[in-house]
């Protein structure tokens, strides 16, 4: 078999850190890993450039883009439509680079289910309180709005026991450790190192 990538499966309630862990982990530009960038049809917030964080699309080109069979997973999430691309994690796979997807609870049992050896990440904050302090943001949200947040936050995390690895972001540089050891220990896995070191194995034990 030819190296191949791991993939990882990253989810979290809003507020819990995971796109500045995500970022943190690949702010040096390793070779080795890739976000997937998936297409969405929610609005894009300011600074976010299409085709980097997302590739935003209407409902209807996202329904096209569903009956081509074009997503490995897909979900409704919060009132719209994510879906991660099925060639560009195929290919980055094939090429040996891992993958990481920051998708939801929905999207992440779809890819175990197809993808068994997948692994799942779920990063939680410390405590309620600090989740309700940082889903408050600048204090220029309603008291309902923040309700509202707390309540998908809850509904998120309801299925931490899913996933294969829990992340406590309390202190973010730990954090990022936790995730680099998560990764590191999936890459040298007796698996992990087969589909690595196909060539060399072979070699070693040559007659
Ligand atoms: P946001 O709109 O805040 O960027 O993302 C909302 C939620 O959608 C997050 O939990 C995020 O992980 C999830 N999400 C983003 N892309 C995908 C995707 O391709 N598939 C699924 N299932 N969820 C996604």
């Amino acid at each position: 078999m030819s190296a191949r990538g791991n993939l990882f499966i990253v989810s979290a309630p809003s507020g819990a850190g995971k796109s500045s862990l995500i970022s943190a982990l690949l702010s040096d530009k390793p070779k080795d890993m890739q976000v997937s960038v998936s297409h969405t049809t929610r609005q894009p917030r300011p600074g976010e450039v299409d085709g980097q964080h997302y590739h935003f699309v209407s409902v209807e080109e996202f329904k096209s883009l569903i009956e081509e069979g074009a997503f490995y997973e897909w979900a409704e999430v919060f009132g719209n439509y994510y879906g991660t691309s099925r060639t560009v994690i195929e290919q980055t796979l094939a090429q040996g680079i891992d993958v990481f997807l920051d998708i939801d609870w929905q999207g992440a049992q779809q890819v175990k289910a197809l993808m068994p050896e997948a692994v799942g990440v779920f990063i939680l904050p410390p405590s309620r309180a600090e989740l309700e302090s940082r889903l408050t943001g600048r204090g220029q949200d309603s008291e309902e709005v923040i309700a509202g947040r707390m309540a998908q936050a809850v509904s998120e995390m309801s299925h931490y026991a899913e996933y294969d690895f829990i992340i406590v972001n309390d202190n973010f540089e730990t954090a990022l450790n936790d995730l680099r050891t998560i990764i590191r220990s999936q890459r040298l896995t007796a698996a992990g190192q087969i589909r690595t070191h196909s060539g060399m194995l072979n070699d070693l034990l040559a007659e």
